[in-house]
């Protein structure tokens, strides 16, 4: 593990921390220049990690001010990453079979399903074992190192097809997040997990079983096991089950990686005044996997937003590319997902086997205007053309070819032309290495093309994401009110959102001081008025609060603090406006699908515990 000690480097550490303390703001290329004027003895400069931890610990001796916040924002590295005003830790499940035979999927054996190992995210899990602990924590600490706040965490549980792992699995998975979660900052449980990882590994390599006791080895020789010159000669399920599963089994890793229901509760108990709480938990799953009792069984988890592939709205479409489910089965588990108060994250796929560019904008629009469907959130991923999936041999064939970047753009500007102001779009291109794609778009930054391209031509899309007031300055006089509705198969969806006109704000840390728009989002709650009882019973005669989002930097939970918007109350005047539109459509009771570590939020908002969710008893008009 990586051992910089600040105290090793005082001499040049000290002045540029001195340094760095008297200006107000600093540029990339002003630290860059800073931090070179003060190299290590051996000519290197230091991290922004570095510099981070060293201001950890000298804040408050040797004439450095104690720790202030104000300080640590000159040298974060991404403050993006938590303007939504949670941190996000992404983990991936291990290599595992899945059910699916989509023939846009990759089928790289070192990673779990529909994952490329050169993907950086890919790079970390495999780096960590697939463990969901030192995952985790790791993020964490990489988070923390460089200034962020942590407080608050999303826990993103990605790979495969979540719900065909055993549930032992899952159940084990999910307390060790929630273990490293509650454990960071007071007790460091990696090198232990680490060495029994390693020991194993020793252990197989000795009965001479494939792996060695090295994760990046070990993911090399997979890989070599599938290609044999261009052909790839077996498939990722085959692969996975006889060179990962058997041996994992051979070296005890599944009497290890299990844990029971109570082992999980008890965690999650913790973690609902941890230092470092879980507010949201999602995982990833195929619609033909959603049933009633896997909506539960989710929720139990922890769960409060599902990732749901979607991919096309049209069965012949979905026949072509081997999805092995209808559209039936979509309108389906969304009803469930619904109707359990789930954030519904819907995964659409454009330029897919079978459909064409006015094929795709016609299918996106229905995602919206039939209220089967309705997503909250959306990633948009255009079909790339990856070596190992079986598209290959369509394309070889003639029968498909990807999108020029006209026809893409043509596309993606329709997506954000028609999302509805509810509606999220969390990412409209999927960042795979270029290296990975044999021919199509290789842009990551086709988002900015597409949104400068609909700047060009006046339309200001109304998704959350384009709206969000992110490091904006507004005076709070200025905040407006506004709820739309729009009707789903099993609901009346309330949107209510706290909203500031975008000429109002202002942006003094960045070189464009004003960000187009017409308005920018503060916060919003996601009301549903059910059309008809759930099939939960604790949810029956009830409305369900199925999300409350307040934007701004992360701050520290309980601190009162400045003009940013996670200060102004306006959770709580959410809630007080749900509990109004309950109340008018004569419910007794409102419901919340809290994530473990918001739990005492609620409580202290006047909702008590169920056996899934929260409630808060609406008053008689
Ligand atoms: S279900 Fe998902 S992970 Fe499985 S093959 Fe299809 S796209 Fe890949």
């Amino acid at each position: 593990m990586y051992a910089f000690n600040p105290h090793d480097y005082l001499e040049q550490l000290v002045p540029l921390l001195l340094e760095l303390e008297k200006v107000e703001q600093i540029s990339a290329k002003g630290l860059a220049q800073l931090v070179k004027r003060h190299a290590k003895p051996n000519g290197n400069v230091f991290s922004k990690d570095e510099i981070v931890r060293g201001y950890r610990e000298l804040a408050g001796t040797h004439g450095i001010a104690p720790f202030v916040q104000s300080f640590l924002k000159k040298v974060t590295m991404k403050p993006t990453r938590t303007q939504s005003g949670v941190s996000p830790v992404t983990v991936l499940t291990k290599p595992f079979p899945c059910p699916g035979q989509c023939i846009f999927c990759p089928n790289d054996v070192r990673m779990p399903k529909s994952y490329l190992a050169d993907e950086p995210g890919a790079q970390r899990a495999e780096r960590n074992w697939f463990d969901p602990y030192l995952q985790t924590y790791n993020r964490l600490q990489a988070l923390h190192n460089i200034g962020h706040l942590v407080d608050k965490t999303e826990v993103i549980v990605l790979g495969g097809t979540w719900s065909f792992y055993p549930e032992s699995y899952q159940i084990w998975f999910i307390k060790e997040c929630f273990r490293a979660l509650n454990d960071f900052g007071t007790h460091d449980g990696r090198d232990k997990i680490f060495q029994w990882y390693e020991d194993m590994a020793e252990e197989l390599k000795k009965k001479d079983i494939l792996r060695t006791n090295s994760p990046k080895q070990n993911q090399k020789s997979l890989a070599e096991l599938q290609i044999d010159g261009e052909a790839i000669t077996k498939t990722y399920n085959r692969i996975i089950s006889e060179q990962y599963t058997a041996p994992e089994k051979l070296g005890g890793f599944d009497s290890y990686q299990v844990a029971s229901w109570e082992e999980l509760e008890a965690e999650q108990k913790k973690n609902e005044t941890a230092a470092v709480r879980c507010v949201g938990l999602v995982i990833e799953t195929r619609p033909d996997n959603i049933s009633e009792a896997e909506v539960v069984r989710v929720r139990r988890l922890g769960c409060t937003k599902t990732q749901i592939g979607v991919q096309s709205l049209q069965d012949s479409v979905l026949n072509l590319n081997k999805r092995g489910h209808d559209v039936a089965a979509t309108r389906k588990a969304f009803k469930l997902l619904r109707q359990a108060g789930f954030k519904i994250h819907a995964h659409w796929m454009a330029n897919l086997y079978g459909s064409s560019v006015e094929a795709d904008k016609i299918d996106y629009e229905q995602l919206f205007s039939d209220p089967d469907f309705c997503p909250d959130e959306l990633k948009i991923y255009p079909c790339s053309l990856i070596g190992s999936a079986e598209l290959m041999q369509v394309y070889k064939a003639g029968k498909w070819k990807p999108y020029t970047q006209t026809e893409l753009a043509e596309v993606l500007s329709h997506v954000f032309k028609v999302t509805p102001q509810y509606a999220r779009l969390t990412r409209v291109i999927r960042d795979i290495p270029s290296q990975d794609i044999v021919e199509g778009n290789m842009l990551t930054n086709f988002r900015q093309i597409v949104e400068q391209s609909l700047e060009e031509q006046k339309i200001i899309p109304q998704d959350i994401r384009s709206r969000e007031i992110k490091d904006g300055i507004f005076d709070p006089k200025d905040i407006e009110f506004k709820v739309s509705e729009y009707q789903t198969q099993v609901s009346t969806e309330y949107f209510l959102q706290y909203l500031v006109p975008a000429e109002k704000v202002a942006y003094p840390h960045r070189t464009s001081k004003k960000i187009p728009g017409t308005e920018k989002i503060l916060g919003f709650l996601r009301l549903s008025i059910p059309k008809e009882q759930s099939f939960i019973s604790e949810l029956k005669e009830s409305t369900m609060i199925r999300e409350i989002h307040v934007y701004g930097t992360v701050v520290a939970l309980g601190k009162d603090g400045t003009s940013k918007a996670q200060h102004l109350g306006l959770g709580k005047k959410l809630i007080v406006r749900a509990e109004k539109i309950s109340q008018d459509a004569g419910y007794k009771k409102m419901a919340v699908i809290s994530g473990i570590g918001t739990k005492e939020y609620y409580r202290k908002r006047g909702f008590t515990d169920g056996e899934l969710y929260q409630f808060k008893a609406v008053s008689a008009k």
